[in-house]
């Protein structure tokens, strides 16, 4: 017998924001390895929400997800999810043909992009260096996201709609009979499924091959961050986050502090990722000559793993070979920001009712997210 229509591997921003968007109409359960739902990649990012960030369909859906998380419903956070930050993408004279270009481009989405020249660069960003602020691309709406409230404001939504939370529930085997997953526990216990979402982040590639299921060919990459002091007298209010051009390093300010990273990508396998002493020298040596910081003390350091597939874009739908495994994979860098409509078009594809007409309308088609484009010559 089934006991739900969807069992959803993994508690990450994925798996509970298809998991709030599916339990109004299905009943469902999410199943997660750890003892805590958002212990891997989902407790580990930048949180920021940047609608000029990734592909085409990347940005489109951020774009969506932004209309939810500046207005969500009243009972989802009892504060906003959003708070302005601004994000400012500077570079070196031999860069400023291509950051023009790119600027342009994102622009065609995000229209109050503006190119700056380098006086304006370094006005909005004084503590760059003037040979790292030749001229920038200003996005003045990028936006701090509480990445907590979010996947909190979904877990909850879910859960009061029925949804069925399960901890340090790994799921170490897959069977299907008669159109049911019987999905195996490591602790020896078993849930029946009419589906399967594969939330499963770094894993998807490994949960999708215990489903007898060929991989889409994704890809974790280690990505570093850590926290340092700001100069005392530094107004991080007003600061926007900066990014190199060619992303070998970011700051982002926070509250009395500052965010960095080298903006790695060391392919690893799916694990527990920790982050390497020489990738941490590497960006504290970039963030010094981009800028006049002087980073004497490293109070925090992470890392966290993210998953691409060949063309960075999402993996959402039904694997074309395996009947009731659904895809919702490869979030990347983008993974909270795209998260309330890609939980959502994965909720309306799953439930077999087609991409929501206000993302479609956003240029995203079914066949760009579709598994199937790994299989298909
Ligand atoms: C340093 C850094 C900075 C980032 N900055 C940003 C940013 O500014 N903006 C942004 O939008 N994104 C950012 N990201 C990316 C974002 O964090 C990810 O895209 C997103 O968290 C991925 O969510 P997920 O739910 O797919 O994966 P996860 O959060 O990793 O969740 C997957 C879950 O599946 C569980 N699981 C796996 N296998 C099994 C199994 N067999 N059984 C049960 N459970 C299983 C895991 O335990 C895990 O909890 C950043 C990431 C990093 C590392």
């Amino acid at each position: 017998m089934q006991d739900f229509d969807f069992a959803i591997v993994g508690a990450g921003i994925a798996g509970v924001s298809a998991a709030y968007h599916l339990a109004p109409q299905a009943r469902v359960i999410v199943l997660e390895r750890e003892h805590v739902a958002a212990y891997h990649t989902t407790g580990r990012s930048a949180a920021l929400h940047s609608e000029t960030y990734g592909s085409a369909e990347i940005r489109a859906i951020t774009v969506s997800s932004g209309r939810f998380y500046r207005k969500p419903p009243q009972d989802f956070a009892d504060h906003p999810l959003l708070t302005p930050r601004g994000a400012l993408i500077a570079g070196r004279a031999e860069q400023q043909a291509d950051m023009q270009k790119a600027a342009a481009e994102y622009a065609r989405l995000v229209p109050s992009v503006r190119w700056l020249d380098p006086a304006e660069t370094m006005r909005r960003q004084p503590l760059l260096r003037p040979e790292a602020a030749a001229g920038g691309a200003i996005f003045e709406e990028a936006e701090d996201m509480d990445v907590a409230a979010i996947h909190g404001g979904f877990l909850k939504g879910a859960r009061a709609a029925g949804t069925v939370l399960r901890l340090d529930a790994e799921v170490v085997t897959l069977e299907r009979w008669n159109g049911t997953w019987n999905i195996g526990l490591r602790d020896g216990e078993s849930v029946a499924a009419a589906n399967i979402i594969n939330a499963s982040g770094a894993w998807a590639d490994v949960l999708a091959g215990l489903a007898g299921a060929a991989p889409v060919g994704l890809v974790p990459k280690r990505r570093t961050a850590f926290t340092f002091d700001a100069p005392v007298g530094v107004d991080l209010v007003h600061m926007p986050m900066a990014i190199d051009f060619d992303e070998t390093w970011y700051i982002k300010p926070e509250v009395g502090q500052f965010l960095g990273s080298p903006a790695d990508e060391t392919p690893s396998p799916p694990c527990d990722a920790q982050p390497e002493e020489i990738d941490i020298a590497i960006a504290v040596e970039r963030i010094e000559t981009a800028t006049t910081l002087k980073i004497r003390r490293i109070k925090n350091k992470w890392a966290g793993l993210r998953s691409f597939v060949a063309d960075k874009n999402l993996v959402v739908g039904y694997d074309p070979a395996v009947e009731g495994l659904f895809w919702l994979a490869g979030q990347g860098g983008y993974g909270i920001q795209t998260g309330e409509s890609a939980g959502r078009l994965a909720a309306s594809l799953a439930l077999g009712r087609g991409m929501p007409g206000d993302i479609a309308g956003l240029g995203v088609s079914e066949a760009a997210l579709s598994p199937a484009r790994f299989t298909q010559g």
